[in-house]
């Protein structure tokens, strides 16, 4: 008896160890080292990518190795048999707010999901359902081969953590800008609109290199595309903008923007007839992701250094350099944050058609 009462309670003792362990391996390090405060201010966009379901692994998209085989048969595979014609439907008719607002089909991001499941097949084809399926077993889902919104947050993950400045800001950390000094200037012909675009030398000459690459790729198919309409924004223009307008649209974009980093980068991708190449408007998005240059960009930008944004089809952020060191989120002027919900990376277009998507980006 005494033995038994032993032995429950040394398995009760090994139980508080192990949940403990498990916590401290889970727990979303939101708070700041050593803060006694459990519930210190917090990104607002938390849901949109903690905590995630599964332990998620930001090694690099299976897609480079893949793709650099031989070419792949999209007819058969092993994915379970109706997945095919399920993507197929679902691929311009899924009900879903993938970020926070409702949006039809997952065509917009099919590009992304090809390339991060290492496929060319059409989304709709045996042949993808069978890599996601592939994909699925590899991250711990279960292998449907078909894509929903579950497998989507597990991909967005991955994504959002591939970018160093979502990871800062994860921690209530708002990246340092750099010194005008250490900021160059890109050519009048590589900015679109004549704008003065500035950024990390780095970054422009990683640009620079993958746009060479893009026009030897025959991807660039418009005069204006690649031309780069927002690089560097100082904070202080962004807070005053911030307060002036009384509407940030965006915790992130204008108290905390990535283009202050001076690494990130808003480039011309495409866009619908009535739209400037920053509208978040679902049509525009989508007119973007069929375009060879973004499907090109998916699977080849990160060759040079540069992640995407996936509800952004032209915010790219080259992580080839750290980011500077930095101040707390909360520590910055909050002026015209106070309605915000949604988080858009980028609002520099004030057309009617990017204001209203602007309202519900990410
Ligand atoms: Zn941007």
């Amino acid at each position: 008896m005494k033995a038994l009462r032993r032995l429950l309670w040394g398995l009760g003792l090994l139980a508080l160890a192990v949940g403990g362990f498990w916590l401290w391996v889970i727990w979303p390090p939101w708070g700041q080292a050593g803060s006694p405060s459990p519930a210190p201010a917090q990104p607002r966009d938390v849901a949109a990518y903690a905590p995630p379901q599964h332990v998620p692994s930001i090694d690099p998209p299976s897609a480079l190795t893949a793709l650099s085989g031989a070419p792949e048969s999209c007819d058969g595979g092993d994915a379970p048999e109706t997945a095919a014609a399920v993507n197929a439907a679902s691929l311009t008719t899924l009900a879903w707010s993938p970020f926070g607002k409702p949006e039809t089909g997952w065509e917009i991001y099919a590009p992304r999901i090809a390339a991060e499941i290492g496929t060319t097949c059409a989304p709709g084809s045996n042949g993808f359902a069978s890599a996601l399926a592939r994909w699925q077993g590899a991250h711990g889902l279960q292998r449907t081969g078909v894509v929903d919104p579950a497998v989507f947050a597990a991909m967005l993950v991955r994504w959002h953590l591939a970018r160093p400045f979502v990871r800062v800001n994860r921690e209530g950390t708002c990246p340092g800008a750099p010194p005008d000094a250490n900021l160059a200037q890109a050519d009048p012909k590589e900015s679109y609109g004549g704008k003065a675009i500035r950024l990390r030398p780095g970054a422009l000459d990683a640009y620079r290199r993958m746009v060479s690459e893009a026009r030897a790729a025959g991807v660039l198919r418009r005069p204006e595309s690649l031309m780069i309409y927002s690089g560097f924004r100082s904070p202080d223009a962004d807070a005053q903008r911030c307060a002036r307008d009384n509407n940030c649209q965006g915790l992130i974009r204008t108290i905390c923007s990535a283009h202050r980093t001076g690494l990130a980068m808003d480039v011309f991708i495409d866009a619908a007839p009535g739209f400037g190449p920053d509208s978040s408007a679902d049509a525009n998005r989508l007119v973007m992701s069929r375009s060879p240059l973004y499907r090109w960009m998916v699977v080849n930008a990160p060759r040079f250094g540069f992640v995407n944004y996936v509800y952004e089809p032209w915010h790219w952020e080259w992580t080839g350099e750290p980011l500077l060191p930095g101040v707390p989120i909360a520590s910055l002027p909050q002026a015209g944050s106070e309605s915000v919900t949604e988080l858009p990376e980028d609002s520099t277009s004030r057309t009617p058609a990017a204001a209203s998507g602007a309202r519900n980006r990410r």
